[in-house]
């Protein structure tokens, strides 16, 4: 095969990794911080995601770590009474599976190979990509050059590979702050009544809780419409009092939880996205992940996103050469990414509605036809 520099070891970036190892790649994988560090809340892991971490070989490892999925229950935001429940299918959630994302992200890492074949650069921060006619470099900040056959693009949001691919346009605030908390199950598994997911919708904010960690853990994710945003990154300390004072009309047990938040770690962070992207690849240089279509949190399927983009974009360069490879990927994944970006926004839309409204109604929840998708399999 040859080598590829993959820049940025989160879940796409590891991904990418291991799906390039087992055709044989050399890889070298470029982490800006100086270690990995377990941290992030909560995740949902689609079937389609499953799906690529079976073609992984991960399926047994992840099922080890994960827990079942169950229908949210809608609770009005004043009174925290059950809404009727939305008229959606919900067969996928026995096939859903949730997980810390530091455990998804663990048993990536626990399973790259140590026989050489992947190196780790971590403190490796790339800043530009510069590509000749037989190789391509990866630009290190401190002035160092990686060069290889292939660059791929795994670093997030904010990619400096994307302005090498697509070009410099900033990523977009799009009015909502995310709020994320754990919180012991014995505090909060009380205030959920029995019930393993909740959301709480206001026309402002919705307040999402569900176990996790096995039953130890309550994961609280908090996320308010906001004019401004601070500072950006996935743990800037969130003020409780600031959290408190957007849920102060809420019903008494989204109070209680958030009042709760005051006692642990309390993160925050302003939620960035872009429009659907053209071009996901340029030369020897791709993209995957939040890299090239960050999606909002609402449906919760960013880190499977992710894990398609993996197997879809190795399964296409083991089968056809390169050109033909990025041209099917890009055509396999764009549209699927683009309906996603938008259905996750819209379910947004329809959380705040329900808010305002006070009843599931005909919100569009959304589509089964989402979860209805294996990368493993699907033609290229
Ligand atoms: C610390 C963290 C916590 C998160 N917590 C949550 C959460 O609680 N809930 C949720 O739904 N989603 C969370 N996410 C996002 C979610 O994991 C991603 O949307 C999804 O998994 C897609 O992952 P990705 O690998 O494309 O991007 P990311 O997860 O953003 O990973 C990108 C990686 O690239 C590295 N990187 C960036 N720029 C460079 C560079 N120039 N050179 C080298 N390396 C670079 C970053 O350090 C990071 O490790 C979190 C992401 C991070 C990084």
């Amino acid at each position: 095969m040859g080598r590829v520099t993959i820049v940025g070891g989160g879940i796409a970036g590891i991904s990418v990794a291991l799906a390039m190892l087992r055709d044989g790649w050399t890889v070298t994988l470029c982490e800006q911080a100086p270690a990995f560090a377990a941290s992030g809340a909560g995740l949902t892991i689609a079937p389609s995601a499953r799906a690529g971490l079976r073609f992984l070989g991960l399926e047994a490892a992840f099922e080890q770590k994960a827990e079942m999925s169950f229908p949210p229950v809608i609770l009005d935001w004043a009174s925290g009474a059950a809404m009727a429940p939305p008229d959606i299918d919900h067969r996928h959630l026995g096939q859903t599976r949730r997980l810390l994302r530091s455990d998804l992200h663990a048993l990536l890492v626990d399973a790259l190979p140590r026989d050489g074949s992947c190196q780790m650069r971590f403190g490796a921060r790339v800043v530009d990509v510069d590509e000749g006619d037989r190789a391509v470099a990866a630009i290190l900040a401190d002035g160092s050059r990686i060069e290889s056959d292939l660059l791929l693009g795994a670093d997030g949001i904010k990619s400096r590979v994307r302005r090498y691919v697509i070009g410099d346009e900033t990523p977009r605030f799009t009015g909502y702050v995310a709020w994320r908390f754990m919180l012991p199950a014995e505090i909060a598994v009380p205030l959920l009544r029995g019930r393993a997911v909740t959301i709480t919708c206001g026309a402002d904010a919705t307040l999402t809780c569900y176990t996790i960690g096995k039953g130890r853990l309550v994961n609280c994710v908090a996320i308010v419409r906001s004019e401004g945003w601070g500072e950006e990154g996935w743990s800037i300390p969130g003020d409780p009092a600031e959290l408190a004072a957007h849920f102060a009309t809420a019903h008494p047990d989204a109070r209680a939880i958030v009042a709760a938040a005051a006692e642990g770690a309390l993160f925050t962070w302003a939620l960035f996205d872009r429009a659907p992207a053209r071009g996901w690849t340029r030369g020897r240089v791709a993209l995957l992940g939040d890299a090239v279509h960050p999606v909002l949190p609402f449906l919760g399927l960013g880190a499977g996103l992710a894990i398609e983009d993996a197997v879809i974009l190795a399964r296409s360069l083991s089968a056809y050469p390169r050109a033909d490879a990025f041209r099917r990927y890009e055509t396999g994944r764009a549209p699927r990414a683009a309906l996603i970006q938008r259905m996750s926004a819209d379910q947004g839309d329809a959380f705040a509605r329900i808010g305002v409204e006070r009843t599931v109604g005909t919100a569009p929840f959304f589509d089964r036809s989402l979860f209805d998708y294996d990368p493993s399999t699907v033609p290229l």
